[in-house]
């Protein structure tokens, strides 16, 4: 199975319409594919659209911001019903979380005389879903910082002089409201939290207490020793296995739809999840 399933679009991150994602998710030859954007499921209606004449499996998704222990994580759920009164109670929460912490970067940008990027960032994006990928592009666009890498190495990364952590969902509630929609709750890019040994083994054991079912085994910048050594966290832990790309632009040229590596024969592939839901109903 070719599948992809982490990807974002402009109702998040991302700088492709959900219409030119799923294109694109064709024409690179993926035949299963997610829309994941960070804490909405506002592209989900028109990708599913695209879908619908196109030799692909579209599965509605979302990437929830968590955050556990004082620090970020990035649940993504996959097959979730974006219609789901429990979701989306959850993400208009996180819109308003996303807004507090939109007024507070602000705040920092103003304060280091950069008004212009103020301007530039609310030109076109509410304050509820200014994630800081779009302050990372207003840096870069007002000649602040000369590449996306320098905004966050410079403002935006932790502990940089506009860093402001976000407050967001607790792992418990996210999984829950990912479940309730019908959904299967996954860790995404999982080697990205920089943990030790002992607090992934933590962060796993939580997850599985929450309800969590899977782990993105294989991302778009994995490599093989990285693949095996997720591929038997998976296994310790009795999840599936899933794989995707976080793809969000066409200008980063490491990262492209369906470029992946293979899923691992002793993994169970999260969609066989779905698959037998399916079966079962
Ligand atoms: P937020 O949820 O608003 O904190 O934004 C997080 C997003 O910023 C991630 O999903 C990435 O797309 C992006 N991001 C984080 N760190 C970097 C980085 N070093 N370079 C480029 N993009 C990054
Ligand atoms: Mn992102
Ligand atoms: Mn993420
Ligand atoms: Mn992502």
């Amino acid at each position: 199975m070719r599948a992809d399933l982490h990807s974002h679009s402009l109702a998040s991150d991302g700088s492709l319409t959900p219409t030119e994602l799923v294109a694109r998710a064709v024409e690179k030859n993926v035949e299963m594919f997610a829309l994941t954007d960070h804490d909405t499921v506002d592209g989900i209606e028109e990708a599913s659209d695209a879908a619908q004449h196109l030799p692909i499996t579209f599965i509605p998704g979302i990437e929830i911001s968590v955050t556990w222990e004082k620090r970020t994580l990035h649940i993504v759920g996959l097959n979730i019903n974006p219609k789901s009164k429990d979701l989306l109670q959850g993400v208009s929460q996180l819109a308003k979380q996303r807004e507090f912490r939109s007024e507070k970067i602000l705040h920092k940008l103003k304060k280091l005389g950069f008004d212009d990027v103020v301007d530039h960032a609310l030109k076109d994006m509410q304050l509820s879903k200014l994630t800081r990928t779009h302050f990372a592009r207003s840096l870069v666009e007002c000649e602040k910082v000369d590449n996306m890498g320098d905004a966050f190495s410079r403002y935006l990364g932790h502990g940089k002089k506009a860093y402001v952590r976000g407050e967001w969902a607790s792992l418990n509630d996210a999984c829950g409201w990912i479940k309730s929609s019908g959904g299967i709750a996954v860790i995404a890019h999982p080697h990205s939290y920089k943990m030790t040994r002992s607090w992934t083994r933590r962060m796993l054991k939580d997850f599985v207490a929450a309800g969590g079912e899977a782990i993105e085994v294989v991302c778009g910048s994995s490599t093989d020793d990285r693949v095996r050594h997720w591929s038997r966290q998976a296994k310790d832990f009795n999840l599936s296995a899933s794989m995707g790309s976080d793809f969000h632009s066409p200008k980063n040229r490491w990262v492209e739809l369906g470029r992946l590596k293979k899923m691992p024969y002793n993994c169970t592939p999260v969609w066989e999840l779905w698959d037998k839901t399916a079966e079962l109903s």
